[in-house]
């Protein structure tokens, strides 16, 4: 039996010596956890139970032009396609003269949800009457925001259930995302509710569906740009139109093609910091608002069929300060990288790219398919997986791409073959 007590209360170093004591670990095995480990002090701090770094290769993004201004763009990502289709795609809008960008917001919602409630229409007129003391209340909990401009700005109630009603409260966080905010905000005004509405608060908290933080990307783009080697730009626009259409009417699609805007959104939004379960959770509640599960993108060609026009909207709460963004150095060189200083930036650069990301997608899926270019990717992943050292990975490949083979097992023999041929 395992005995890991007080894990919480131990060192770094004797939380390591610990899994080696309880033979959890090899001594090897801790060699690995502390390479891995940049920084151990800020870690400890940073979380429970540190124990090491776990890396994720960065790469920047290319091509970006975002309204009339050039961004490079780093991207956080394990997956091998993803940078390349992000800069091939905004290569093709970089041609065509960009991307706009439309930010309308940056405002959370936080929600008071009251229980046992026996007269909802009531409860709302009552806490409607209220607006003004309720915001005032909210912006008291957190001066400082409301000095850097932001605060409470307005408040909506919804009634749930006959017994459960929601009062929402939308929260300018600044530069922000916001969440410890937002929570202690309503803390204080839930806690004034409380003494003077019988129906009992059952929670209160942020509501990730940050819909009142919208941003918008759109391109245009002339349909000879996306021209592949067998099939004329006019036919892929075409098609890249109607796989958009299949998005918004089948969610089984619809998940694959968010899933490939995702790629894009995570990797910005993991290198800058920011809470990237908080983006995902907000991009897939905003894509089935309307009661169904659809394509957060859409494309359409324009009247005369001469340009494919591309269009993204999404939730992006998201922040240049808070959470761990100014603890980490490399946070700080990656907005330097990506020369961002505002919430609102960073939201115009990870709606582009999911943009991009999107248009990369769809053009290779209605021509030549993703396989060929994931797979030519993939396999310096799977050489590695297969047992190479980094310094071999370049001959297996060579020799792979002349065999026209993508498999591990093929990997594996080559490799053998090669350290045979070595001894
Ligand atoms: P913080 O708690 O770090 O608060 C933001 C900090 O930034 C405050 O200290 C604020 O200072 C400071 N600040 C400096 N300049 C500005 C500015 N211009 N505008 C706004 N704030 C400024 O972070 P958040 O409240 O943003 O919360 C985000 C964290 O909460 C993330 O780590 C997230 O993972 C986590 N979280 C997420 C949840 C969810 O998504 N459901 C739930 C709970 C936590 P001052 O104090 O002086 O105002």
């Amino acid at each position: 039996m395992t005995n890991l007590s007080k894990f919480y209360q131990k060192t770094w170093q004797q939380r390591l010596q610990a899994l080696i004591d309880q033979k959890i670990i090899s001594d090897q095995q801790r060699k690995i956890l502390q390479c891995s480990a940049s920084d151990p002090e800020l870690g400890d701090q940073q979380i429970e139970n540190y124990l090491t770094h776990y890396n994720l290769p960065e790469g920047l993004a290319l091509h970006y032009l975002i309204n009339g201004k050039r961004y490079l763009i780093p991207m956080v990502t394990e997956e091998p396609s993803v940078i390349a289709a992000s800069s091939h795609g905004a290569a093709i809008i970089e041609k065509s003269g960009g991307f706009t960008t439309k930010v309308s917001g940056h405002l959370l919602w936080g929600q008071i949800v009251f229980e046992k409630v026996s007269q909802p229409e009531k409860l709302k007129k009552n806490l409607e009457e209220q607006q003004e003391k309720l915001i005032l209340i909210a912006n008291q909990a957190h001066p400082s925001l409301q000095k850097r401009g932001g605060g409470a700005r307005h408040l909506r109630v919804r009634i749930l259930a006959a017994d459960l009603v929601s009062l929402d409260l939308a929260i300018d966080t600044q530069e922000a995302m916001g969440a410890n905010m937002v929570n202690s905000m309503l803390e204080a005004v839930a806690n004034y509710l409380g003494t003077q509405i019988s129906a009992p608060v059952l929670l209160s908290v942020l509501s990730n569906l940050a819909d009142e933080s919208l941003a918008q990307a759109s391109c245009r783009i002339p349909v000879e740009f996306l021209t592949r080697p067998q099939l004329a730009g006019q036919q892929v626009a075409e098609k890249i139109a109607v796989a958009s259409r299949l998005a918004q009417l089948d969610p089984y699609r619809a998940a694959t093609h968010n899933k490939g805007i995702m790629n894009g959104v995570d990797a910005v939004a993991i290198a800058m910091g920011n809470d990237w379960r908080a983006i995902e959770s907000a991009a897939h509640a905003f894509a089935v608002k309307s009661g169904s599960y659809r394509g957060l993108s859409q494309w359409q060609l324009n009247s005369d069929n001469s340009i494919l026009e591309g269009k993204i909207t999404l939730p992006l709460p998201v922040a240049v300060v808070g959470g761990s963004i100014k603890i980490v150095p490399l946070v700080q060189l990656n907005q330097q990288l990506a020369k961002i200083n505002s919430a609102t930036q960073l939201a115009e650069i990870i709606a582009s790219v999911g943009l991009a990301q999107n248009l990369a997608a769809l053009q290779a899926l209605v021509s030549e398919g993703i396989q060929q270019g994931h797979m030519r990717l993939q396999l310096r992943a799977t050489i590695l997986a297969a047992g190479a050292q980094p310094n071999e990975v370049a001959t297996i490949l060579k020799q792979m791409q002349q065999m026209k083979k993508t498999d591990l097992t093929t990997a594996q023999s080559l490799l053998a073959k090669k350290h045979e041929s070595e001894h």
